[in-house]
């Protein structure tokens, strides 16, 4: 039996979900495979575990297993099925890639995609669960599809050996065919249940002209109009990335001062953001409203007119007003869990919310409160030459399912209003859907997965949208080339059959990247595997030092940033080490700033004060953890442990170490252009590389960029203004 308090008790009443309770618990009783679709917010994430715990589907040992694409919402889901359930951590508990509180107790287990497909090479039947949930399967995330593909096999197989598995496929779309119409996954097509969006109407303003560069500033002015003009009632804005939304609240907090301590923070409840009358009359939007509204653009009729802002260049002052606080806070996925958490919480009494976030906010998290939506109708896209593995970040239109996921924050507590900074038209020519990812990136990783599983002819996979033959065969010749398949016959091989080497099984236990697999699995000799593993660590979590060359929002600021800018360039000196250990290059310096970080104890001073991202840094630490236990359960005479204190590599040892990582990043191979061959100044300190026909360039953020060594390997190439090598490390090739 769960105790709630009654407080939790009302709130869930009031969930769309909770009426369906019935008809969702029957199709699962009477369905191996059942699909549910609900609008975000509508209570699915939260309430169909404990549905199926109070059914008794965790009973006798059983585990409720829920995937999610994103680590932030499997963490921060389990807290709040925890509260809700008045359980502890110890049973409805996580595991995302690095960390997890899971306990031989639990019995509702969050977790990341990944960390599922990972148990599935251990106990392909996946016996400790009753039921798994894929959950935002809408969002078609690369694990998220195999896993699909993969338990359309293991229920069928589960029901054969008498322990029959439940697979629940949960969406915030409708648009399920892919999984439905695909005869190929489910010979059966199972039932979807719709669970009704009892969703406030929300008015959806279309701007009437299309900002084409300063979307930022237009945010700005929008907000400013909201919160001058329009009643209680948060704001949620949509921008693409991290620094965007930092200089937007610092500009938004600027103009509408919030002081902890002020006696507005101390005033009853009541005072809410004040409403010039004078200038302004306001209409309730009418509550009977079907739905959305789309075509409010350039139609001058209807009861909302009054909320309708305009296009917003009419000369917003910036000067700051202090007697309307806006409680303004930044939501990004790479930021602090504690400054992520905050957005739960109520704003300061007096004061009106403003969340400036980038998607993570569209669908796996919801806010509460928020009345208004400001959609700067981009994003911020890691994109790949699927081939190549060539990614440049491109902020790009959303597609019109993220725009109206998008609007649809607004009105979860109450009638709510979005506003488009950009025009319908613009809004009619945005793609309907976007692809799915596996669709769009390179599958070398998820190969080697599969081909872990003995599923040798990848081609025949019932994936729900197959990736294109190219990348599979780029992916399985990476493979070849790296030792993890057997090569066979040339006319086996081109239709992508090759089996798993036994090296390619050690590369499988590790869960980074295959080409970093392959420099754990060598590093035996030498005593080098502590430094492989920080360096690989390193590689896989990315982003280790803070982003100092951001715009200031004050001089006070760009002079504070200056200095600190000149302490990092003096510090990245310092971890590059001396001789010929400068030659591991920008690895040298990973190993160099992990090194020192974990020497002062991982502090936040200490990486503040050396330009390092201390949740990178956290997040590094867990990876060594994990990747030496790793390594010991596949070598059990090595003993590792990760040391703290761990002394710089000898001489021979970087020696070692960049043959190690010549071994892994082999097709990551660049060569400088010969003063002979620069026939076109583009050429000029350019390299070039095997899959690339444009000369690529070292980035100027690495210790090697006035260097220049003859031969490099690279961690990644990002196309930014050139194509840029990131991660570079000089290397002799034989
Ligand atoms: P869905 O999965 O259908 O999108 P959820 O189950 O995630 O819906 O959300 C249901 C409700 O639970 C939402 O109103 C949301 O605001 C609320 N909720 C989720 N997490 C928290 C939290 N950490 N604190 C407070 N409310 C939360
Ligand atoms: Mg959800």
């Amino acid at each position: 039996p769960v105790h709630r308090t009654p407080e939790i008790q009302e709130a869930r009443l009031k969930l769309p979900i909770l009426a369906e309770e019935q008809v969702v618990m029957e199709a699962i009783n009477d369905n191996p495979i059942v699909i549910i679709c609900g609008e975000t917010g509508s209570g699915k994430t939260t309430q169909v575990p404990q549905f199926l715990y109070e059914a008794g589907y965790a009973s006798s040992g059983g585990i409720i297993g829920i995937t999610e694409p994103r680590r932030v919402a499997a963490v921060s889901m389990s807290q709040r099925v925890a509260k809700e359930m008045n359980l502890s951590h110890r049973v409805v508990s996580y595991q995302i890639r690095y960390e997890g509180n899971v306990t031989d107790e639990t019995r509702i287990k969050f977790m990341t995609d990944g960390v599922l497909l990972k148990e599935i090479q251990k106990d392909f039947l996946l016996s400790k669960y009753k039921v798994i949930i894929i959950d935002e399967a809408h969002e078609r995330s690369m694990y998220t599809d195999i896993l699909i593909g993969l338990l359309s096999r293991i229920v069928p197989l589960r029901h054969k050996k008498g322990l029959p598995l439940k697979l629940i496929i949960m969406s915030a779309t409708l648009r399920v065919e892919d999984f439905t119409a695909n005869t190929r996954l489910f010979s059966v097509q199972p039932p979807v249940i719709q669970v009704d969006a009892r969703q406030f109407p929300v008015t959806v303003h279309f701007n009437k002209k299309t900002p084409l560069d300063d979307y930022s500033g237009e945010c700005f002015r929008k907000v400013c109009k909201i919160h001058r003009m329009l009643p209680a009632g948060g704001i949620l804005v949509f921008l693409t990335g991290q620094a965007e939304v930092h200089s937007l609240c610092r500009r938004l907090r600027k103009a509408f001062p919030y002081q902890k301590n002020s006696t507005a923070g101390n005033a009853v409840e009541t005072t809410l953001p004040k409403i010039d009358l004078n200038n302004y009359s306001v209409v309730p939007p009418d509550e009977g409203d079907e739905d959305r509204d789309f075509d409010s653009d350039d139609d001058a009729a209807g009861s909302d007119l009054d909320l309708d802002l305009g296009d917003g260049d009419s000369g917003e002052d910036e000067k700051s007003d202090s007697s309307l606080p806006l409680y303004v806070l930044p939501l990004y996925s790479l930021l602090a869990p504690e400054k992520q958490a905050k957005v739960f919480r109520p704003p300061p009494p007096g004061t009106r919310l403003c969340v400036v976030a980038t998607n993570v906010a569209e669908t796996s998290l919801t806010i509460p409160g928020i009345k208004y939506v400001v959609d700067s109708g981009r994003e911020k896209r890691r994109c790949y030459d699927r081939i190549t593995g060539v990614s440049s970040f491109r902020v790009s239109w959303v597609c019109q399912a993220s725009a109206e996921q998008r609007a649809g924050r607004a009105g979860r507590t109450e009638p709510g209003h979005c506003y488009r900074l950009y025009s319908s038209a613009v809004f009619m020519d945005f793609e309907k859907f976007s692809a799915p990812e596996i669709t769009k990136r390179p599958v070398e990783d998820l190969i080697l997965q599969m081909k872990a599983l003995n599923i040798e002819k990848v081609i025949n996979f019932p994936f729900p949208t197959p990736p294109p033959t190219e990348a599979l065969a780029a992916a399985e010749e990476l493979l070849i080339a790296l030792g993890a398949l057997k090569e066979l016959k040339q006319q086996l091989a081109a239709k992508l059959s090759c089996p798993i080497s036994p090296l390619g099984r050690v590369m499988a236990t590790f869960p980074v990247a295959p080409r970093y697999a392959k420099m754990l699995a060598l590093s035996r000799q030498h005593q080098c595997l502590p430094y492989t593993i920080t360096i690989v660590s390193a590689m896989t979590v990315r982003e280790l030092f803070e982003e100092l060359d951001r715009p200031a929002g004050s001089e006070e600021e760009a002079a504070q940033l200056k200095g600190r800018r000149a302490r990092f360039l003096q510090m990245q000196k310092v971890w590059a080490g001396q001789g010929p250990m400068q030659k591991l290059g920008d690895l040298m310096v990973m190993l160099g700033a992990v090194g020192a970080c974990e020497y002062s104890g991982c502090t936040r001073e200490f990486c503040e004060q050396n330009g390092l991202r201390h949740k990178a840094m956290l997040e590094i630490r867990r990876l060594r953890g994990q990747l030496t236990t790793a390594v010991n359960s596949v070598c059990r005479d090595a003993g590792l442990y990760v040391d703290p204190k761990m002394e710089p590599p000898t001489e021979a040892q970087v020696t070692y170490l960049r043959q190690i990582v010549l071994a892994g990043l082999g097709d990551h191979l660049a060569r400088r252009v010969q003063a002979e061959e620069l026939l076109d100044d583009k050429w000029r300190n350019a390299y070039k590389t095997a899959l690339l026909e444009d000369p690529v360039f070292i980035h100027p953020s690495s210790v090697l960029f006035k260097e220049l060594p003859e031969f490099v390997v690279y961690q990644e190439i990002v196309e930014t203004t050139k194509l840029y090598m990131k991660g570079v490390s000089a290397v002799e090739p034989e």
